[in-house]
């Protein structure tokens, strides 16, 4: 075992705080990683916050996470000492059921591992990124590019793949228009890998506040959800929408705004129910979807994408000491665009 530094939280209400936790010998597949950034997801709030559901504590998390292989086991094949190298949302999955064959592992019908609070192999709870070293099984490293600079690569591993999967499933490209609602973390990459696919891409976010960045990312409209008129002025008009909303919206205002045999994905996820009216999908012959994260050749999919396309999420360095004032500021949507650990603070 090896014991490393790490941020965790004690209870559903308390700050996180600096500990260590365990971690469990490198197996023969196994690598070890010397983690040098960690990306802040809203869904690593919603966890320790207990928003998704009861969970043990202290628990770490973060499931954006990117440094160098250290140590591999004895039948790595995949990795060396010295990769720069990445973990997502899951380390392990059951590798037998029909959709992890279809490489499809985040929709495993055992239920993939997560890579916080999830029960590992050895019966452990998982415990995530924001912490020095991880030991994570081979077939569950992503290689990431050395192109992408180090600390924007993190946020591609949740934010990067969450976005890219659904944008590559339902089509997005030339002719189509796609919308991006919310522009935050999540948000702001669909909105870069949509233009980069070659979709028409519009953002709709609450003010027009981030009106300059989203242009510069590559969208070609922007409204502002708090004024009533936008949901006129864009009735039938969208070929897919992302909603990428943390919290409840009125999904039937959204889905008036697709056209013939549009859909609209949420990767946002509420804990609350968010009702549909069936007659809102009848027009139009509309679908409504969700979306989980993606496989793990999809995931290096999209890291190459990235790297050749030259795309990168805008992030903001902080330190150990800055991660709770980090996480109140994600909760009033003032982000640009992804907070991002600097580990070598917690050494
Ligand atoms: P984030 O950085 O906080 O972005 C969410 C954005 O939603 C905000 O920046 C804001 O954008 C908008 N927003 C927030 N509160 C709102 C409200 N009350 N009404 C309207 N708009 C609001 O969060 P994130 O890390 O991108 O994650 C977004 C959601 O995706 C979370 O629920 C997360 O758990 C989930 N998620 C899902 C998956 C998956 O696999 N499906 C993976 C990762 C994350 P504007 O300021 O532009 O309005
Ligand atoms: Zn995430
Ligand atoms: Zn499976």
């Amino acid at each position: 075992m090896l014991t490393v530094n790490a941020i965790a939280a004690t209870s559903a209400t308390a700050p996180l705080v600096r500990t260590t936790i365990e971690r469990r010998d490198v197996g023969p597949h196994d690598v070890l990683i010397e983690i040098r950034y960690a990306g802040i997801c809203h869904s690593d709030i919603h966890t320790v916050r207990g928003e998704w559901g009861d969970i043990a504590y202290p628990q770490t998390v973060g499931h954006e996470i990117v440094g160098r292989v250290t140590e591999v086991g004895a039948e790595v094949t995949r990795h060396a000492v010295g990769d720069r190298v990445g973990v997502g949302c899951m380390v392990n999955s059951c590798r037998e059921c029909e959709n992890c064959e279809a490489g499809q592992e985040q929709y495993c019908l055992n239920g993939n591992t997560g890579t916080y609070t999830a029960v590992d192999r050895d019966g452990t709870i998982t415990q995530g990124g924001y912490s020095t070293h991880i030991v994570v099984d081979q077939d569950f490293v992503l290689r990431v590019p050395e192109s992408i600079p180090y600390e924007a690569a993190a946020p591609l591993l949740c934010a990067g793949i969450t976005t890219y999967s659904p944008l590559s499933h339902w089509r997005a490209g030339p002719g189509r228009r796609v919308a991006v609602v919310g522009m935050g973390g999540l948000g702001h990459m669909a909105v870069k890998i949509a233009a980069a696919m070659g979709a028409e891409v519009t953002v709709l976010s609450q003010t027009l506040g981030k009106r300059e960045d989203g242009l510069a990312f590559g969208a070609k409209d922007y409204y502002a959800t708090g004024d009533p008129a936008t949901f006129d002025t864009l009735k039938n008009t969208f070929d897919l929408i992302i909603n990428t909303v943390s919290a409840p919206i009125d999904m039937n205002s959204y889905l008036r705004l697709l056209r013939l045999e549009g859909t609209l994905v949420s990767v946002g996820a509420p804990p609350e129910p968010l009702p549909v009216k069936v007659f809102t999908l009848f027009n139009n012959r509309r679908s409504f979807a969700g979306s989980s994260i993606g496989g793990i050749a999809e995931t290096q999919e999209m890291l190459d994408f990235c790297a050749e396309r030259e795309i990168a999420p805008e992030v903001e360095v902080i330190s150990a000491e800055a991660v709770n004032e980090a996480y109140d500021r994600v909760l009033k949507s003032d982000v640009r665009y992804r907070f991002v650990i600097d580990i070598d603070t917690l050494r």
